[in-house]
């Protein structure tokens, strides 16, 4: 014979809708108090359930999990863990709601634990229809063993059920949805063989949480078996994780969600932006107006950071008294700041662009919308973030790929990331298009020179797609493969995000490659202004000698380059292009380039700045003073064609889209895959695979 009151705790995430549950059960049957001591408010009332029975029921403090951090949640676990409480439960009924009830899952599975009769209510099933979702409602009650009652607090729907299952409480299975001794079977064991009358959840709870429970045992329990709170709070995450993949395993049989029966407007613009063709249609539409607008809009500042810098430069060397420190400052120092500087627009702009997109919740659209896709190239929808993430940088986005579960997947993105244009190659981009493709527009406005960087980015983009697809052939690794994305709400994007965005990550640029960039324009100022032989300290000398061998007479400017020349050919750095060019000879490049290409295996990005230093070293007259114009007029000493043309161009454009030039990614590989084996077949493969290539182009187009 059941008692004539039932015992009922009321419990579930904050809003939703434990309140209107409540009020449907009991009514005007409330009564709002105080807990003892606290200021947390205490809400029970009675509901009739039958006519000799009815229920008592505390509407506990919405908790998230029972991993306290609040006195209201302190609450909840002070009365659940003490069975001589006055109020603890016959039965719990956990409330969790049709869109959240991933999320709601974790506290329930937690209850489920403590070995409570328990009851999970699915509230604001009048949503279900309207965002197109369905339970299999037997299946879930097998899998997470407990009885539900699918309610609208609403609509008034499902309390019935609610009723009679606290009825019958007794007949609900107390079995737990997990073995806490999977979190650490060594330390659970010992936990267990210590206190075998005790639960071993209950006793993890003890240990983690500072709840007052059995005082006594409570000292003695953690006295023997406290670890240190590192370690205790990596067992939490561990306790989460775990939980996380059972409701995930859950969800996956007992869920459908099928958007396309979704009917609200939410739905209906999800419908669209999902939608298998203008899905991706307005998906690249978006990436193109971005590509567009980072051209377009950088050009002013960049134009202007140029300026400034080389005006800079000419004052202080003008201005100074002559000498290694006025050199070192105009040379090196100051192009190498600017190096790093002008690239700020083009990154600012970039992650205004990414983060309003993630901010008004359109980013995870295109993650639902490309999973389909990246599941046949064995990446997950997730590894979009970071593909995407790495147009900034590779070393962020592959830290980025920590999200996805599947660790093949994983490993996967990390490898191709890096083939995604990185802010880096930006730079390197923009003033070789501005070089070889000419500012003409197309159909009267599209910029050919914004389109051949899109197509820039969709090469690096497509290569990232086409190595994933390779290696989803030939690695041979198995795992279990779980996709289960929230769709937040859309929302009009908070400046103060966007624009914290935008700061930390250009600030994460300047601090972090542009320290790289600095150091190294200075090195390379120093190489390209000293050199080992006499050669390099007599240069005048010598060619004043070659000349009246010759018979030539020149003008004093010509006599200044030439002598400028014959010290660069044989400063140190001089030496290093030299000995390597006849590799990248067949590239297209000279050894000034090629001494460019080398120090950008450290980061790309010093590249322009390489080239600056290589050609501040010469003199020029005023109208050659920027980089571009410099490197414009540079001319083939042999064969008199320029040395930027278009085949050279594009080999190097190829180069520096394929190649894996980067010191900080190949740590990051290293570090994120705990191995050397990634990062150096990572670094042959893409470092080979671009000198084919570019060697190809330029045979091709010279
Ligand atoms: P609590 O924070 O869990 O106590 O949640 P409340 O009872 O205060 O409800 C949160 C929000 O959900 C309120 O705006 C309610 O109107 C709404 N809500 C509650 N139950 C339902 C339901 O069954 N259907 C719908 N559509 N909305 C509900």
């Amino acid at each position: 014979m059941p008692k004539s009151t039932i015992k009922v705790a009321l419990i579930g995430n904050p809003n939703v809708g434990k309140t209107s549950v409540f009020n449907q059960l009991t009514g005007l049957n409330q009564q709002v108090g105080n807990y003892p001591g606290i200021t947390v408010e205490k809400k029970q009332g009675i509901s009739k359930l039958s006519d000799s029975i009815k229920a008592k029921i505390i509407d506990l403090p919405g908790t998230y999990s029972l991993n306290a951090s609040s006195i209201d949640e302190n609450v909840v676990i002070e009365l659940l863990l003490n069975k001589n409480d006055e109020d603890f439960p016959d039965v719990a009924v956990v409330v969790t709601e049709v869109e959240n009830i991933k999320r709601n899952l974790l506290l329930f599975t937690q209850i489920k634990d403590l070995e409570i009769p328990t009851i999970l209510v699915i509230n604001m099933a009048d949503r279900m229809s309207l965002k197109g979702i369905e339970f299999d409602i037997p299946v879930l009650e097998r899998e997470l063993k407990t009885k539900i009652a699918l309610v609208s607090s609403r609509k008034k729907t499902g309390i019935n059920d609610l009723k009679s299952l606290i009825l019958n409480y007794e007949s609900l299975s107390t079995e737990p949805c997990l073995n806490a001794s999977v979190i650490d079977p060594e330390y659970f064991n010992n936990l267990r063989r210590a206190f075998p009358n005790q639960l071993l959840y209950k006793l993890w709870l003890v240990i983690t949480q500072d709840v007052n429970f059995l005082n006594l045992e409570r000292n003695e329990i953690k006295s023997s078996f406290t670890k240190s709170h590192s370690d205790l709070k990596r067992l939490q995450q561990k306790e989460t994780i775990k939980r996380y993949q059972f409701i995930n395993d859950t969800l996956k049989i007992g869920q459908k969600i099928d958007i396309t029966k979704a009917s609200d407007l939410r739905a209906k613009l999800d419908r669209i932006l999902t939608h298998k063709v203008f899905g991706y249609l307005i998906f690249f539409s978006i990436l193109m107006v971005i590509f567009q607008s980072i051209f377009d809009w950088s050009k002013v500042p960049m134009d202007f950071i140029d300026e400034t810098f080389t005006s800079l430069s000419t004052y202080t060397k003008n201005h100074l008294p002559e000498g290694e420190f006025t050199n070192l400052l105009s040379e090196g120092i100051i192009p190498g700041i600017s190096g790093i500087v002008i690239f700020i627009p083009q990154i600012a702009f970039l992650f205004l662009f990414i983060s309003i997109l993630e901010e008004s919740g359109y980013m995870s659209r295109v993650v639902f919308l490309m999973d389909k896709i990246m599941r046949r190239f064995g990446l997950s929808g997730k590894s979009i973030v970071p593909l995407i993430s790495g147009t900034a940088c590779a070393i962020p986005a592959i830290m980025g790929a920590r999200n996805i579960e599947n660790w093949k997947e994983r490993l996967i993105t990390i490898l191709v990331t890096p083939f995604t244009t990185c802010s880096a190659r930006l730079p390197v981009y923009a003033i070789l298009i501005s070089l070889i493709i000419p500012e003409e527009r197309v159909f009267g406005f599209l910029s050919l020179q914004g389109l051949t960087l899109m197509l820039l980015y969709l090469i690096g983009f497509g290569m990232a797609v086409l190595s994933a697809t390779i290696l989803n052939y030939f690695l041979k690794l198995n795992c279990k493969s779980y996709f289960v994305i929230e769709m937040p709400s859309y929302k009009v994007p908070m400046f103060k995000n966007v624009a914290l965005n935008v700061i930390e990550k250009t600030k994460a640029f300047v601090t972090g490659a542009g320290k790289i960039i600095l150091a190294l324009s200075i090195i390379l100022w120093f190489l390209g202004s000293h050199g080992p032989s006499k050669k390099f300290d007599n240069a005048e000398a010598i060619v004043a000698t070659e000349l009246k061998q010759n018979n030539t007479s020149i003008d004093t400017e010509i006599f200044e380059n030439k002598i400028n020349s014959y010290k660069l050919e044989h400063s140190y750095i001089g030496i290093l292009g030299k000995t390597i060019e006849p590799i990248i000879r067949p590239l297209g490049y000279d050894w000034k380039i090629g001494i460019a290409v080398v120090s950008s295996f450290a980061a790309r990005e010093v590249f322009v700045g390489t080239l600056a230093t290589i050609y501040n070293v010469g003199n020029h007259s005023e109208e050659e003073v920027t980089i571009k114009n410099r490197m414009a007029a540079e001319v083939h000493p042999e064969t008199g064609k320029k040395v930027f043309n278009f085949a050279s161009g594009i080999s190097l454009l190829l180069f520096y889209a394929f190649a894996m030039q980067c010191m900080s990614t190949i740590a990051i590989v290293k570090k994120e895959t705990n191995s050397w084996k990634w990062p150096l077949l990572q670094f042959i493969f893409m470092s080979g695979f671009a000198y084919v290539t570019a060697l190809v182009a330029y045979q091709i187009l010279k």
